[in-house]
């Protein structure tokens, strides 16, 4: 066995190493060429190699890599601030810049918990989630995900948040169909807060489409327009996780304008650096900030590292990319034609229980039967046996699912660049 001097996640398995990456392909030392299917961790959203990235990193790089936010602030950050304001549908005009999609939910909840206090209400401080959720690996953004397994460890430690179900049509726990449902798990929202006391919760954070802890769980159609109007009716923020989703994973900057609804703070990452250098952001609507810079006029939270201009510049360059070649008009066309092709596999794997997903983020169940759409016992890792089988044959996708029996089954996310053409 290979010799690694790095920590792993799985200490049983020797990754490969890679040596360079050219669009949707990797290509490792030994010469074996992996279509990345799942842009590493639905993040490589540009593909790899981009020669215009490259130029701005380069050129931000002679300029200045660093400056502290609470001295100065740059030009890069600035753009990118202006730009993401412009992009965003409402008065989503605040950037609070962080390095991972964990800092920025994190600091999406800290930020509407000081909306509250700003407005004089200091009882509201619990956020409300959904199972079957991630919203990051730190504490704060793990007190608010559904994920059991990723939680398990560290409940002794973890903000007791209360949560609701998700809209896992596949798997209703009414036995239902939207929209005849009534969207009853939306209603679960109100409920939770009549139980709880509105005065107590200061926002609802949710992914809109379920990304890492379910396998790209798209909800019904009207599904967060009754999410936003609960919100909107007891006085509670509504916090979009667009860690995953957001900067054109579906198609449209966020995934929340699919719906026709704004979120009053918006979590992004992932996509926002498309790899190649970490950001993230926590993105406030005016109406979030408006106590805040009436009252004590800055977000408390933040990172050495929050709004670097070297980061900022590469962010900057990404959206500059998207735009210029339109690559978001193209997205919902490339998943109707991606899911339409896997459609064509379910004959001929009864073990496929479900496929869905959104723009290029399409997730797979798999079942141990599809009819009464048992899952898979844990122990047996169908899904890392798949994503191996497809490692080894040159083709990354993604692990799904909170890896608890009973919660959900297993799945994968496909999730390629947004650039993937038809061909690849
Ligand atoms: N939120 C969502 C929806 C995610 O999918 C993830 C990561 O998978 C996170 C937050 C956490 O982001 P990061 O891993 O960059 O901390």
């Amino acid at each position: 066995m290979e010799k690694t001097f790095l920590i792993k996640p799985m200490l049983d398995e020797i990754y490969p190493v890679i040596d360079y990456g050219k669009g949707v392909y990797l290509f490792d030392r030994n010469g074996k060429k992996y279509l990345d299917a799942a842009s590493g961790a639905v993040t490589a959203n540009i593909g790899h190699g981009v020669a215009e990235i490259v130029e701005a990193m380069m050129e931000q790089a002679k300029k200045v890599s660093f400056v502290y936010r609470s001295q100065f602030t740059s030009e890069a950050a600035e753009k990118l601030a202006a730009k993401i304001a412009e992009w965003t549908p409402g008065e989503l005009n605040w950037c609070f810049f962080v390095n991972s999609g964990s800092e920025a939910t994190e600091t999406a909840m800290k930020m509407a918990i000081q909306h509250w206090q700003e407005r004089g209400n200091q009882t509201k401080t619990k956020i409300l989630s959904r199972w079957v959720s991630y919203h990051g690996i730190t504490m704060g953004a793990l007190s608010m995900s559904g994920h059991p397994s990723r939680r398990a460890r560290f409940i002794p430690l973890l903000e007791d948040f209360p949560a609701i179900n998700p809209p896992y049509c596949y798997r209703c726990p009414y036995n239902l169909e939207a929209p005849s449902c009534n969207y009853l798990c939306a209603k679960e929202l109100e409920t939770a807060i009549k139980r709880i006391g509105p005065d107590q919760i200061a926002a609802f954070i949710a992914e809109p489409v379920i990304g890492a802890a379910g396998g790209a769980i798209s909800p019904p159609k009207d599904y967060f327009k009754q999410i936003k109007m609960i919100c909107e009716e007891y006085d509670i923020l509504f916090i979009a996780d667009e860690v995953m989703t957001g900067f054109g994973r579906t198609g449209t900057m966020l995934a929340c304008e699919q719906w026709g609804v704004v979120p009053d703070i918006v979590a992004l990452g992932k996509g926002m650096g498309a790899g190649y250098a970490p950001i993230a952001a926590a993105v406030a609507s005016e109406k979030v900030m408006e106590p805040i810079l009436a009252g004590s006029k800055s977000v408390m939270s933040g990172h050495t590292l929050s709004a670097n201009p070297q980061s900022c510049a590469v962010s900057l360059a990404v959206l500059e990319y998207l735009e210029k070649n339109d690559i978001m008009k193209e997205v919902d066309n490339k998943g109707v034609y991606l899911k339409y092709q896997l459609e064509k596999l379910k004959p001929q794997f009864n073990f496929i229980g479900d496929i869905r997903g959104k723009g290029l983020l399409l997730g797979i169940e798999f079942v141990a039967d599809p009819i009464t759409k048992q899952p898979f016992p844990r122990k047996l890792s169908v899904t890392q046996k798949i994503i191996e089988h497809a490692k080894d044959k040159g083709l990354l996708i993604y692990p799904a699912g909170s890896g608890i029996d009973g919660v959900n089954g297993d799945a994968v996310i496909i999730s390629p660049p947004l650039t993937i053409t038809k061909r690849e």
